[in-house]
């Protein structure tokens, strides 16, 4: 009998602006990988004037969380589909919260038994944070969403997004006051789930962002996937 080969489901969780998207991005190109951004895929909603889209609008325009009730179901419709076709996806930005990652769980014991989650925990200091966001610019489009920065990653063309050649916009939640929000958020819920999510999960990876460059990371990233092959 030849056995399906295990499923790893790789879980970026990490800060708001700690490079979990770039990394994802890359991975999704250059690797191929499946990438589900909760951010990414709630602003589209928002930008669409969906029903879904009204409700989170009210939360991310404050910074806060969008109930789990709401996102959850998003992530679980995604996986469903893509673990039928993929060994290896991300999810980047999801969980967040404890309730989260015990649904998550939850889903893989009752539909995929043969899939593992690899959590990558993203670490940067949030001095350097606010910092970066000041600089962080995406790109308008919303099936895009690129993440450019005026400081590590430049635009080839000014204001222009290399991949899709939309315009470049700095992002309605990254002002100071909503990073703080944000950032508050983040450590609100990382102090319930980083420990449930080293006690739980063996495989627990981390990629210091605030020492490695965007290449960097993306190298020992490149490392996991050898490790998880
Ligand atoms: P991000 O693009 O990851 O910084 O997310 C932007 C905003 O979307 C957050 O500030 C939240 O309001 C919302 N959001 C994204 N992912 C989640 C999640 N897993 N749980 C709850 N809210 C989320």
């Amino acid at each position: 009998m030849v056995l399906d080969p295990m499923k790893t489901i790789f879980i970026f969780f990490g800060p708001p602006g700690s490079g979990k998207g770039t990394l994802a991005g890359r991975a999704k190109e250059e690797a191929g990988i499946p990438v589900l951004s909760t951010g990414n895929e709630s602003r589209k909603h928002v930008e669409l004037g969906t029903e879904l889209g009204k409700q989170l609008h009210h939360y991310m325009q404050k910074g806060i969380l969008i109930p789990d009730t709401l996102i959850t179901k998003m992530v679980i419709v995604w996986l469903q589909e893509k673990l039928a076709t993929h060994n290896r996806v991300i999810l980047d930005g999801f969980p967040r919260t404890l309730g989260q990652a015990e649904s998550l769980q939850e889903f893989i014991t009752t539909h995929d038994g043969n899939a593992r989650i690899v959590p990558v925990i993203f670490t940067i200091p949030d001095a350097v944070i606010l910092e970066r966001l000041q600089s962080r610019l995406i790109c308008a489009n919303k099936d895009c969403q690129a993440p450019y920065s005026l400081v590590t990653r430049v635009p080839a063309q000014d204001m222009i997004c290399d991949i899709c050649h939309s315009h470049l916009v700095q992002r309605a939640d990254d002002n100071a006051t909503t990073v703080k929000s944000r950032l508050i958020e983040y450590h609100k819920h990382a102090s319930a789930l980083l420990p449930y999510l080293k006690l739980q999960f063996a495989s627990l990876e981390t990629i210091n962002t605030e020492r490695l460059a965007p290449t960097e990371a993306y190298e020992a990233f490149q490392n996991l996937l050898i490790k998880y092959a």
